[in-house]
């Protein structure tokens, strides 16, 4: 774990926040999220009883509660199924399952919308022309998918990503089974202060289907996460790396995007000031941890980071940094799932 004690010092926060998503609300820290199985927009009432829509959230009252958090490092969302459904549905287990994507070769696949609001511009690029504007913004998508896939001891790996796709239309985030980012999408989770968000779906149970997705064959499984920049705040404007120096007042894309795709990946946030699971995005004009490097593509996280998503997705051949997984530990012990986030 990076080191706790930095939480504790004193910060002048930034004034915007990241939007997040969260699965189970530990020591009321979250502000806004959704009530357990407030899905609206989903389709029929049986996927209302069995999915769980993690929706934006605020973190307004992170501030009040800073004392009570400090001690937390990196945190996942979670399911608990019911065991009262057959075995081979529930899995047989009441313990909480963090959110995980299913993961083998090319499992991991995201989509992007190359629809860009215009009015006002959000995304500053340093390439102007509009094939150089989609190659750039695409670059910061790769590059950003590259931190989570290349750190030693899990077994999320390049080759767990799919074919990274283009689709035009502006609204191409919803519940299709599909991980997409959006630029130009509006949303009614854009309320003041959030920069950007992801809503995932999760599996509470074997056999849920999302959209075009394939049934979860695992509890736990996310079946669909989204990722949301906000398109209409002119006051909320993001810059690729090439373009952040020329541009301070803009936000990087590139630490938003790495923050929000821990989040498809199933993380909640962390307290630990350095990781880029932390609540609070880095500064206008500034961005988190170090920029990628071919030698170094894992650069923006912190250790915190890799600890949790080691733990999350750890890599069974790796003799020196696995962790155990929490559903042997679960089994075995009764439960102390909820200790085992801590360590
Ligand atoms: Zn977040």
């Amino acid at each position: 774990m990076a080191a706790e004690a930095a939480t504790l010092k004193p910060r002048t926060f930034p004034r915007k926040l990241f939007g997040g998503t969260c699965g189970v609300a530990k020591l009321g820290e979250w502000n806004g999220i959704a009530p357990s199985g407030s899905i609206g927009d989903e389709k029929g009432k049986s996927m209302r009883e069995t999915v769980r829509k993690l929706t934006a959230t605020g973190i307004a009252l992170l501030y009040g509660l800073w004392s009570v958090v400090a001690a937390h490092g990196y945190s996942f969302n979670q399911i608990v199924p019911d065991v009262r459904d057959p075995v081979g549905v529930s899995g047989g287990s009441a313990c909480p399952v963090a959110t995980h994507q299913l993961i083998g070769p090319g499992s991991f696949a995201v989509q992007w919308s190359t629809a860009l609001s215009t009015n006002p511009q959000t995304i500053l690029t340093s390439d102007q022309t509009p094939t150089g504007r989609l190659n750039e913004i695409e670059q910061v998508i790769q590059q950003s998918l590259g931190a989570w896939t290349n750190v030693a001891g899990s077994s999320l790996t390049p080759s767990s990503l799919g074919p990274l796709a283009r689709v035009t239309p502006a609204n191409s985030c919803g519940s299709d089974g599909l991980n997409t980012i959006c630029f130009d999408q509006p949303d009614m989770a854009f309320t003041p202060g959030v920069l950007a968000f992801t809503r995932v779906i999760t599996a509470d149970a074997i056999g849920i289907q999302v959209g075009s997705g394939a049934p979860s064959t695992q509890v736990g499984q996310i079946l669909d996460a989204d990722i949301y920049f906000n398109p209409s705040d002119s006051n909320v404007i993001f810059a690729t790396p090439a373009a952040l120096s020329a541009n301070p007042k803009a936000y990087d894309l590139e630490s938003l995007l790495t923050h929000e795709l821990g989040h498809a990946l199933g993380f909640s946030h962390s307290a630990v000031w350095s990781a880029m699971m932390f609540p609070f995005a880095p500064a206008p004009g500034t961005f988190t941890g170090t920029r990628p490097t071919a030698q170094k593509p894992d650069g923006p996280l912190a250790d915190d980071d890799r600890t949790g998503l080691r733990v999350l997705y750890g890599d069974p051949n790796d003799r020196h940094t696995r962790v155990p997984s929490r559903g042997v530990s679960c089994r075995r012990t009764r439960c102390p799932c909820q200790r085992r986030q801590r360590e």
